[in-house]
């Protein structure tokens, strides 16, 4: 029975809201008939604006990573020289893609728990003129920072033609990203953390310049050949069968972004990254990262006088609350709340109540109800349209 009450607050998978989970549950249709380009091809303009790009979204069957690595094996061939961005797993993830696919990697190593500063990025790609692609990932999951995306984007732009290629699967949904502004040319996002739906679906928004090169490579490639998923999207297709239950479900979760408008989803999810740090703050608990650096969708916690294990583990016999823990040298040093996707304020106001509870069993000192009080009042603050 406790499947359906657990409160899951990990930075994905996320909740599903009820909409999507009915509209899921449709009869499937035949993937090459009538219905499903017309399903198909109402979707692409709708997701095109989430995305902020000019060209059409490519829906690859598979978890974030197989977005991650068609990216990779899409723009590269053996030997090109790309730099990564690495401050956590995910930028590790897209380093390890990277060596796999034999590119000639320079690394940027970040503390975890730090943004890295486009300065850095710029001063790299001095170093090395040649690069062909730099990859950073928006939101960092493992550590709950925000990387400075559109601004490395920009300079990377001034300097050279090299792709600037986003792993935004953390984030889009949830922060706000503008592919065409910004000049971000490839940007990849999944379907289970701040787009609502379950695991299995990939998102891949390709720029024009991103698109010249993925044409003029003759990289073998097979499932992950976007050029392949471009053909077929024309046609209202896609070249495998796609995860149709999840393409209802996407079709529902656009619904309810525009619903509730884009720039409402975005101030949504700052405010409940402030009602969350504003309540760690007055509870003692001291944030793994500064505001400026951290992520509107995941809050990184590490505790010193507790473990963050028995917390972790206590809110979930307890009160069935799911928050993550650390990754890698993080394990066991941070809890991870996600707050993103089918989140709202009241949310927040439930796992920082439950929290409280639990810090007190873990006998961490505070005065009780301080960080409710504390996410009450950015909440009364703000606009009282942000519900
Ligand atoms: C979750 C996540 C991924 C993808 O993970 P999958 O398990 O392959 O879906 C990639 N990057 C980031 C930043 C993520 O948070």
């Amino acid at each position: 029975m406790k499947r359906e009450w657990e409160l899951l607050h990990t930075p994905g998978p996320t909740p599903i809201p009820p909409s999507v989970d009915r509209a899921m549950s449709q009869p499937i249709i035949g993937h090459r008939g009538q219905k499903c380009k017309d399903l198909l091809k109402e979707m692409t303009p709708r997701l095109k604006t989430v995305f902020g790009s000019s060209q059409d979204v490519q829906l690859i069957t598979g978890s974030g990573t197989s977005a991650l690595e068609a990216a990779v094996v899409n723009t590269t061939s053996p030997g090109d020289e790309v730099i990564v961005v690495v401050a956590g797993a995910f930028g590790e993830r897209f380093a390890k893609i990277c060596n796999t696919y034999e590119l000639t990697v320079h690394q940027i190593d970040v503390e975890w728990g730090k943004a890295v500063q486009p300065e850095a990025v710029e001063a790299v790609l001095k170093q090395h003129p040649d690069t062909k692609a730099v990859f950073v990932t928006h939101c960092e999951t493992s550590t709950g920072v925000m990387h400075p995306v559109e601004e490395i984007a920009q300079r990377v732009h001034k300097l050279s033609e090299a792709l600037v290629i986003v792993d935004g699967v953390s984030s889009i949904g949830g922060a706000k990203i503008d592919m065409e502004q910004s000049g971000i040319d490839f940007l990849v996002s999944g379907s289970q953390k701040a787009m609502m739906l379950p695991p299995g679906l990939a998102f891949a928004a390709i720029g024009k310049r991103a698109w010249e090169v993925i044409h003029q490579n003759d990289r073998p490639r097979f499932y992950l050949d976007l050029k392949t998923y471009d053909k077929k999207l024309q046609d209202g297709q896609t070249p495998f069968t796609p995860a149709l239950s999840l393409l209802f479900g996407l079709e529902e979760v656009l619904n309810l972004i525009e619903e509730e408008g884009l720039e409402h989803v975005y101030e949504r999810h700052q405010l409940m990254k402030r009602m969350t740090r504003e309540a760690c703050k007055a509870l003692h608990l001291p944030l793994f990262v500064s505001d400026e650096d951290a992520s509107c969708t995941v809050t990184a916690i590490k505790p010193e006088t507790f473990e963050a294990e028995q917390l972790r583990k206590i809110a979930n016999e307890e009160f069935g609350l799911l928050l993550a823990g650390g990754q890698q040298h993080l394990k066991g040093q941070i809890f991870r709340i996600g707050h993103m996707g089918y989140s709202r304020p009241a949310n927040v106001l439930q796992y920082i109540s439950v929290l409280e509870i639990v810090l007190k069993r873990v006998g961490h000192e505070f005065e009780a109800g301080a960080g409710t009080a504390a996410a009450q009042e950015v909440y009364l603050t703000a606009a009282r349209e942000l519900v």
